[in-house]
């Protein structure tokens, strides 16, 4: 079985149809940026750059980030690699950092938010990224975003990082694609004006499940409830499809539901274009999606828009893979 899906390692997720998807990949260290391309990765759709910062014992130097960075970008040979910017606080800590201590820390002070606040931390990141952008195809990405205020809060340190740079005459190659993660309801909602002003969306289910139907991601007791196939987030996740198109944007999933096989005919008919997920997912999502007809897709994703609940989406999902060969 896995040697079967191997043969997809040089394939690309393209439906009988015609219509090619990109694949990328999530990682979390530069270490696993090696070999992905031979894997049959296109891209990195999400590094979370946070583990750089939580293995280490002090706040990591521009230097440091730099070459973590340096080194992703050149192992995708000049493919698109995606960096998020800090996303800390919630569940993840930083031993060095001292953070308050919070009731919601889920709702409280992490990922932009606390870059917004800690401005010299975010332009020693920016730095360390625009830097890199001079070894590859890199683009930058702000998690965590809940409306335009923020995102233009971030896109103007952005500007001022790289103004330092130049001035001091480093080396920042061309300008990069800035982006946001959409993973907050209300930067959903926002989703046509954020359309406009940034150069790409990457849809992150993992917490849009979380934030739009109230369920903690890590709780056991209400998982029950966590589904990304909820009709509501459906209609989220096609609205922010439909405002990156109205706005020649391209747009990403990095959450969970981009690996899922059964997301697939949904996020084709949707029109998805970039799908980020674990290195050992995208075989098989290749497989899918070459079974997969658009246009079948497209007239299956208008019926799913008109269910009620997760449960009949599912079970029409499982049915309409069945017939596909
Ligand atoms: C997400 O929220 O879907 C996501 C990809 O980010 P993380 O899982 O790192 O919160
Ligand atoms: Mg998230």
């Amino acid at each position: 079985e896995q040697e079967s899906l191997n043969a997809y390692r040089s394939l690309t997720a393209v439906t009988k149809d015609g219509f090619a998807f990109e694949m990328a990949a999530n990682i979390g260290t530069p270490q696993e940026a090696v070999g992905l391309l031979e894997k049959g990765s296109e891209a990195i759709g999400l590094y979370r750059t946070e583990f750089l910062f939580m293995s280490a014992s002090q706040m990591p130097s521009e230097e440091i980030q730099f070459e973590a960075y340096r080194q992703t970008a050149e192992a995708m040979q000049g493919r698109p690699v995606v960096i998020r910017t800090l996303d800390i606080g919630g569940d993840k800590a930083l031993p060095y950092l001292q953070l308050p201590e919070e009731l919601n820390p889920f709702l409280g002070y992490r990922a932009i938010r606390l870059c917004l606040d800690q401005k010299q931390l975010f332009l020693t990141q920016l730095r360390a990224i625009i830097r890199a952008g001079a070894y590859g195809n890199v683009k930058i990405m702000f998690p965590m975003i809940s409306g335009v205020d923020e995102w233009r809060q971030a896109k103007a340190l952005y500007e001022e990082a790289r103004q330092q740079l130049i001035s001091e005459g480093a080396n920042v190659g061309e300008a990069i694609e800035i982006g946001i993660m959409i993973e907050i309801p209300s930067a959903a909602l926002m989703a046509d004006r954020l359309a406009k002003e940034v150069d790409f969306f990457s849809i992150g289910t993992n917490d849009l499940v979380q934030y739009t139907v109230a369920v903690d991601r890590m709780n056991e007791k209400v998982s029950y409830l966590y589904d990304y196939f909820h009709p509501a987030i459906i209609q989220l996740i096609k609205k922010v499809i439909d405002a990156s198109n109205k706005h020649g944007k391209w747009v990403g999933m990095c959450g969970t539901m981009a690996g899922d096989p059964l997301a697939a005919p949904l996020l084709v008919g949707l029109g998805l274009h970039e799908w980020s997920m674990s290195p050992s997912s995208i075989q098989r999502i290749k497989q899918t999606v070459r079974k997969l007809e658009r246009s079948a897709c497209v007239q299956l994703t208008e019926r799913l828009l008109d269910l009620d609940t997760p449960a009949e989406i599912r079970s029409e999902l499982e049915a309409f893979l069945k017939l596909q060969q």
